[in-house]
């Protein structure tokens, strides 16, 4: 048995953690055990995990037929090489998700994570411009407060997001449009989206015959600090590509799965984008795995004699059997009425706990999509954006109410898997509701 305190000196001496500041960072939550929304610590104290596990964890964890599936699954095929074999789970996945996408999307290349599907979308668009002879269309077009993941070509179309510092050097060009973001009672948004299609159409006048492919999260940019834009803007925008002979490629790894109620946001939206990127809840937030689905007439310019003509490009683990088992299991309960009916009650508490909140001054953008709900927090002369003051003392707080919450900068979010319960929910907007009354308490 390690104690707590070996688990902790173990972790402090040999693992490095994601986006974290060792230097100033508590110790990490020494998870025990995961059921439903609760994680529960080495201790035995509860934490209820508001943001799905970085939106991984679609229904709850230890979602019990998810364990049965991906049990049986491995006793069957584990792993087996994808160049030159299939299988049923794979097969059968896609055959599904061809029938939940819109309209023609129904080719599936199979990757491990958020940032590889992107990769792949922004590869495959590449490709099939040079394979129809259209070889001049080189650019690629992203949009402002938008990412994609952590690998070389995510970061650059995620380059507006300022995470890549860095990496500045090793970024190939993106061309960045506007968006804009909206919240409820929202009076002017019709004509700031009005001078973004502007200067949208300014940009493809020049560019749109040399453009590739545009990459866009739809309906919300996640990482950006949950940016909300309508879905009029969205199919505006869509229209315009498309009638440069701009590729679409939708980054549904957030938004994919139910997260904003429908299925996906390009149902929501009602835009058919000609590749789309899905992760992050694809599994129920099992295993990792990532689709890049897009339509026959991109996959069969791929088709030819030569070698040369295909998509050379593919990961170890592709199309694990164990990750497509689970995500058949997953996509079964998601199509359940039960979920069904849950995301609608979740959307409803939200927009209930949010009217509340509305009361206290430091809120503002109140804003919901399905289950995802989220506001700003404004006080006095905080610069707000990531490096705002108020995020870290939330976390704190948070963390000492036994709430997995982190706060984007100053954009305060609530993400929860689907199976979480009314009790569970009323107690993280309480925490909310006492953070917000604290915070401008704290840091004045
Ligand atoms: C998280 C995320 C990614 C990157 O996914 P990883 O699995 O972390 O590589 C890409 N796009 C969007 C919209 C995301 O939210």
């Amino acid at each position: 048995m390690t104690t707590t305190e070996e688990l902790l000196a173990s972790d402090r001496r040999y693992i490095w953690h994601p986006f974290t500041q060792a230097g100033t960072a508590p110790d990490p939550i020494p998870v025990a055990r995961a059921y439903g929304a609760v994680l529960e610590d080495t201790e035995g104290h509860q934490h209820l995990d508001m943001i799905s596990s970085w939106w991984t964890t679609l229904h709850g964890h230890a979602q019990p037929e998810i364990v049965e599936a991906i049990h049986r699954q491995a006793q069957t095929v584990e792993q087996v090489i994808f160049a030159g074999n299939t299988h049923a789970p794979a097969a059968e996945l896609s055959r599904r998700l061809a029938h939940i996408l819109p309209g023609g999307l129904n080719r599936t290349f199979f990757s491990d994570n958020g940032s590889t599907a992107v990769e792949v979308a922004l590869k495959m668009a590449l490709q099939y411009c040079q394979n129809v002879g259209d070889s001049g269309r080189t650019r690629f077009l992203a949009f402002d407060g938008g990412y994609h993941g952590d690998t070389v070509g995510a970061m650059s179309a995620g380059v507006s997001s300022q995470f890549f510092d860095p990496f500045n050097d090793l970024l190939f060009p993106v061309d960045v449009a506007p968006v804009p973001p909206t919240f409820d009672g929202d009076t002017e948004i019709e004509k700031r989206e009005q001078e973004a299609l502007a200067r949208l159409d300014t940009h493809l006048e020049q560019y749109g015959h040399s453009t590739a492919a545009a990459i866009i999260e739809p309906l919300v940019q996640g990482a950006g600090g949950m940016r909300m834009h309508r879905p009029e803007f969205l199919r505006a925008v869509a229209h315009r590509l498309h009638h440069h002979g701009v590729l679409v490629i939708f980054d549904e790894v957030m938004t994919g799965f139910g997260r904003l109620g429908e299925q996906f946001a390009c149902l929501k939206a009602e835009v058919t984008p000609d590749l789309i990127c899905l992760s992050k809840g694809l599994t129920g937030g099992f295993l990792p795995m990532a689709l890049t689905v897009t339509q026959d007439y991109i996959h069969d310019a791929f088709l030819g004699e030569s070698i040369d003509r295909a998509f050379l490009h593919g990961h170890s683990f592709t199309a694990n059997p164990l990750a497509c088992a689970a995500a058949l299991a997953s996509l079964d309960l998601l199509e359940g009425e039960r979920c069904t009916r849950q995301r609608a009650h979740i959307e409803q508490q939200h927009r209930d706990a949010l009217a509340e909140l509305m009361k206290e001054d430091v809120v503002t953008r109140p804003r919901v999509y399905g289950t995802l709900m989220a506001f700003d927090v404004e006080l006095g002369d905080d610069s707000g954006g990531y490096r705002s003051a108020a995020g870290p003392w939330l976390k704190r707080f948070f963390r000492e109410k036994g709430l997995l919450i982190r706060p984007l900068g100053n954009v305060v979010y609530l993400m929860p898997p689907f199976g979480i319960t009314d009790d569970q929910l009323a107690t993280a907007y309480d925490g909310l509701r006492e953070a917000v009354r604290r915070l401008p308490h704290e840091l004045t």
